[in-house]
């Protein structure tokens, strides 16, 4: 099993291990003594609190907006639903609520991050604000409004199951449209930020559909603050072990990865060729698409290696449990692939959608302004006398330097 997918895995995994958790404990609740129980209660404001910290000093807007809504709905909770949604009051608001979290978690989920105190932060917070007032408005001064949560729990077919749950039907059409379109987006993307969004939809909906059992509501809302805080942390984590531009491990990862190495492996460190001229010939901008495919490329090589942005213009492959003889066709393949790849540059009118962008540039055919690089590669292996994997790396750089001196577009073996 690869490190990816056991990342992925996990992703998936944690939370879903999590929410099972919670309701199991559900059982122990009886068994527990007073105190306990009062620390129970006190879980949620503490994972609340723990998860509007991180996500402050991370900056996670999404992660932030969701634990506010989180928050309210627990001391919404707290303060009129703890008999039920009996009575005009708390009738209106279990019905507001349970109307209105789902289509925030799924606006959420499908929102880019864009931070807490930001323009776009202050929006989404007002949006948040506009939704409370108008919810309270309903509350306290449309008495006469109870048409409202009549509508919102109309059924509106009749089945045994569907009449079974606590939840009103129409939230139950609202809760599954929205986990299954943040669904979709989990399976597509596996981005740890959106799993636990996904998370907190089904423990909101656990909530709100036994919203007057004891610990319920009380145990998901820490649940769920938990998982988001945990997304947090997975998201900021693999930021850290990813190059924004190219998507491929960054050198963080490659210097994680190389102390688990084993006695034999290989090194190619990859450098574009004559680089700051193409910048200064094209721009900044088109060097970074030529990084760009240059390092899918890079990412494509045969023979088992796995490749790094080594930082700038310079990639490393490893190879482990390879020997130079094994390797040196795979790389050769590389550098002549990279030679022989006319890059077709997006121009600045480059459309939004991949599939317009690959019809237009199919279209544009030879036309397109096409332009070219090579790289040098510098090849080492770890040998017979157990060489430490820093000194392998600078070995594959000498002999990258070597590749350079005898005229580039080439590879060179460090002996
Ligand atoms: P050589 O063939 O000897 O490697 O020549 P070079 O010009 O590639 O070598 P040098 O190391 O002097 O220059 C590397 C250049 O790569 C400098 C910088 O302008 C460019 N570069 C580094 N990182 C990036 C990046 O992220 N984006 C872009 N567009 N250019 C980068
Ligand atoms: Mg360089
Ligand atoms: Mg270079």
């Amino acid at each position: 099993m690869s490190y990816a997918l056991i990342k992925r895995v996990s992703t998936i995994a944690l939370p879903a291990a999590l929410l099972v958790a919670t309701q199991m404990s559900l059982r122990q609740i009886p068994l527990l003594s007073p105190v306990q129980r009062e620390l129970v209660f006190l879980s949620p404001y503490l994972a609340l609190a723990v998860g509007l910290g991180l996500s402050l000093a991370f900056n996670r807007g999404r992660v932030f907006f969701a634990l506010l809504l989180l928050g309210l709905f627990h001391l919404v909770t707290r303060h009129y639903l703890l008999i039920g949604a009996t009575g005009y009051t708390p009738s209106a608001i279990y019905h507001c609520f349970c109307f209105l979290l789902p289509i925030n978690l799924l606006l959420l989920s499908f929102m880019a991050e864009r931070g807490i105190f930001t323009h776009a932060g202050r929006l989404r917070m007002s949006f948040i604000a506009i939704q409370l007032i108008a919810v309270y408005w309903i509350v306290r001064f449309r008495v006469d409004y109870s048409a409202v949560p009549e509508l919102l729990s109309h059924p509106i077919v009749k089945s045994p199951f569907l009449e079974g749950l606590g939840l009103p039907q129409p939230a139950v059409v609202l809760f599954v449209v929205a986990g299954v379109l943040i669904a979709v987006r989990v399976l597509k993307r596996c981005s740890p930020i959106e799993v636990a969004l996904f998370g907190t939809l089904i423990a909101i909906g656990i909530s709100c559909d036994r919203i007057a059992a004891d610990f319920t509501p009380t145990l998901f809302t820490a649940a769920a603050a938990v998982l988001l805080s945990i997304g947090v942390l997975q998201d900021s984590h693999s930021m850290a072990f990813t190059d924004e531009l190219t998507a491929l491990p960054s050198r963080r990862a490659l210097n994680e990865q190389i102390m688990g190495l084993g006695r034999r492996y290989v090194v190619a460190m990859i450098d574009v060729d004559h680089f700051k001229g193409f910048n200064d010939t094209y721009g900044h901008d088109v060097g970074d698409q030529v990084l760009k495919l240059v390092g899918a490329k890079i990412r494509l090589t045969k023979g088992g290696g796995k490749a790094y942005r080594y930082g700038g213009e310079e990639f490393t492959i490893i190879f482990p449990g390879k020997t130079v003889g094994e390797v040196l066709p795979h790389l050769e393949e590389l550098r002549e692939t990279i030679q022989d790849y006319q890059l077709k540059l997006r121009g600045k009118d480059r459309p939004q959608e991949e599939e317009t962008g690959r019809k237009r540039r199919s279209e544009a055919g030879g036309s397109a302004e096409t332009v070219s690089v090579t790289v040098s590669i510098g090849v080492a292996a770890s040998g017979d006398q157990r060489t430490a994997p820093e000194e392998a790396l600078r070995m594959a750089d000498k002999a990258l330097y070597q590749a350079k001196k005898r005229g580039r577009n080439q590879v060179a073996v460090h002996r």
